[in-house]
């Protein structure tokens, strides 16, 4: 089977826009600070999980594989992303889900309208995740299986990550983006030119662990100009307070871009506060990649002002 290009348009980029953020937000500390809107993408299949996705798809639908499976914990942005990528490709989908729920999330909700089949496992069991063989096993009533693994982290997703690059130009010197596995920022660094800096926030504790993860898969050529931030994580992985929550209605309200509480939120509250604490030159320009997310602001969604 081969897949011409126009089945994998169907999200169709030119949604994606880069806008200027506010003067007054940065205090005209630098030249520019911009943002690429991937969140413009699709509302579930948004931002960088797009870019994840899209080799891995191509290449389980050019392989005949039958169905897709992933992982990911009840509010995973990349399991509900995969669950409508797979139902917009017409393959089936299943994942297999970290913990147990006795009432679903809202994403996991999602998931299951989208068509995919849950598979609920003990945290004990999930740290299996990475052997195909058990993955295998638990989804065994589903035939001609393709394997993604969680966050989109393989090759295929760090190869489809660097297309983001398509939307950088060189004029800028700094890149933020937010970091999960890290998947995104190894695709970018491997693509754009070597004298942008890319500037990782990590949205949990100690994040700065993935840095070995990322040197690892990081071209050795390209293994320079990135760095990552782990300060702004408000407490933990998914955790937020009354602060961030103001920060993110102040930031709609001057900039008309909603921000996600996971990750988006974070990393320009970060950015921010190394902006006034001049970390950067005056004629710097730095974009920042709003790589999605926002399904996940439900948890929040009678707390913000969008
Ligand atoms: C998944 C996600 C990330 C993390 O991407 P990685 O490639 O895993 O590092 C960042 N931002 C948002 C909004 C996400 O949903």
């Amino acid at each position: 089977m081969t897949i011409t290009c126009a089945n994998m348009d169907t999200i169709d980029e030119r949604l994606a826009k880069i806008q200027p953020v506010d003067k007054d937000w940065y205090r005209q500390k630098v030249a520019a600070v911009d943002m690429l809107r991937l969140d413009l993408l699709h509302p579930i299949i948004s931002g960088n999980k797009w870019y994840k996705l899209r080799l891995n798809m191509k290449h389980a639908l050019e392989g005949g594989y039958k169905t897709i499976v992933t992982f990911g914990g009840g509010y995973s942005n990349h399991l509900v992303a995969t669950a409508y990528a797979a139902q917009m490709f017409k393959v089936k989908a299943v994942g297999i889900v970290r913990g147990k729920y006795e009432t679903l999330t809202p994403t996991l909700m999602q998931c299951r309208e989208a068509g995919m089949g849950l598979i609920f496992v003990s945290q004990e069991d999930y740290n299996n995740k990475h052997e195909p063989e058990w993955a295998k096993k638990m989804a065994a009533h589903f035939d001609e299986l393709f394997i993604i693994p969680e966050g989109g982290a393989n090759e295929w997703g760090r190869a489809g990550a660097g297309l983001i690059n398509r939307f950088i130009s060189n004029a800028y010197t700094h890149i933020a983006v937010s970091v999960g596995t890290g998947t995104t920022l190894i695709g970018l660094r491997n693509k754009i030119s070597d004298h942008q800096q890319i500037l990782g926030f990590v949205p949990m504790k100690q994040g700065a662990y993935l840095k070995g993860y990322i040197a690892e898969h990081v071209q050795p050529e390209k293994n320079r100009n990135w760095d990552l931030f782990d300060e702004w994580h408000f407490g933990g992985f998914g955790k937020w307070n009354d602060e961030l929550l103001r920060f993110m209605n102040d930031f709609y309200r001057v900039n008309n871009a909603p921000l996600d509480i996971v990750y988006t939120s974070k990393m320009m509250y970060g950015l921010q506060q190394m902006i006034t604490n001049c970390a950067f030159k005056p004629d710097d320009r730095i974009l920042c990649i709003h790589t999605g997310g926002l399904q996940g602001n439900v948890s929040v969604k009678e707390k913000l002002d969008y």
